[in-house]
């Protein structure tokens, strides 16, 4: 459904990419994960036609990003970073008016609009302005405008970022019943546990290069299963382990206190970039 090969932009003398491949098949839940200034947006940003590739090629269910993009635009809907709904419009507006550009017939419009507001549990602020809205609700209205046109892949774009924990929540619901629902997930994150919750299958990214794509759990299980954290010189030291056991054991010769967690995706990118995701 997205598939982009040797993918590549420079700003200037500035790569933000250097060559990237992926292919994500329909249905799937995808997150593309990187510390900021990776290339996340400027993936993004290139595959929504917001600027242009300078090397590579990419297709959105099989449509061209350039040679075809209208039909590719089509494909997919875009939740950016920053909420960029119009604040003095309505709710209802605000939908409609993406409706409009995408030449939705009246009819079908108002019937996928009620439709949406009712999927993202705002039926009852229709009439209400952007700009009475909280937080959470304005993020799940950016949501449901990307899907006015009923696109196969919905691209988001750090879609949880400054909300509190519980907001979080909801988002990640709502983004797994749209996954539910048969439409194909990218999200761009620099939030581990995200990624790590939410997707079937994740990407490093790097410095504008893809360095490992897999499983969350395969990506975890390079590294171990287990991990003990230590406070050494003003520094946390972890020792990663295959089994409970092994971590059971060599904690018990420990004299400083430490500390026994799970292994996650943060272990496996420093792992293999020396460096933390955020
Ligand atoms: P991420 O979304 O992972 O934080 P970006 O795609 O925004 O990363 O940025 C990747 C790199 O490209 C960074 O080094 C950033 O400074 C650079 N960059 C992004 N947008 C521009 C721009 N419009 N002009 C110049 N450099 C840019």
């Amino acid at each position: 459904m997205i598939d982009f090969k040797d993918l590549g932009k420079k700003y200037g003398a500035t790569y933000a990419l250097r060559g990237v491949t992926l292919h994500v098949p329909e249905g799937e839940f995808f997150a593309y994960l990187g510390p900021n200034g990776a290339g996340k947006s400027t993936t993004l940003r290139i595959l929504t036609g917001l600027t242009r590739r300078t090397s590579g090629e990419a297709y959105l269910n099989g449509f061209h990003i350039e040679r075809d993009s209208l039909q590719a635009k089509r494909q997919c809907g875009l939740v950016p970073q920053a909420i960029n709904l119009d604040q003095e419009l309505t709710v209802y507006e605000n939908l409609n008016l993406h409706g409009l550009l995408f030449r939705i017939p009246a009819a079908e419009r108002s019937r996928k609009i009620n439709e949406l507001l009712d999927y993202i549990g705002l039926g009852d602020r229709q009439g209400s302005l952007v700009s009475r809205l909280s937080g959470g609700m304005k993020r799940r209205l950016t949501i449901a405008r990307a899907l006015v046109h009923s696109p196969r892949i919905l691209f988001l774009d750090e879609p949880t970022v400054g909300l509190d924990a519980g907001i979080r929540r909801r988002i990640w619901a709502l983004i797994k019943k749209i996954q539910n629902n048969g439409t194909t997930i990218f999200l761009t994150t620099h939030y581990i546990e995200e990624a790590e919750f939410l997707a079937e299958r994740v990407a490093f990214l790097d410095e504008g290069r893809i360095i490992a794509v897999d499983t969350p759990q395969a990506l975890i299980a390079r590294q171990g299963t287990w991990a003990i954290d230590r406070v050494v010189d003003d520094d946390i030291k972890t020792v990663y382990f295959k089994t409970r056991e092994e971590a059971t054991q060599y904690s018990v010769n420990q004299e400083e206190s430490f500390s026994l967690r799970r292994v996650n995706l943060e272990d496996a990118f420093l792992a293999l970039t020396g460096k933390k995701v955020k």
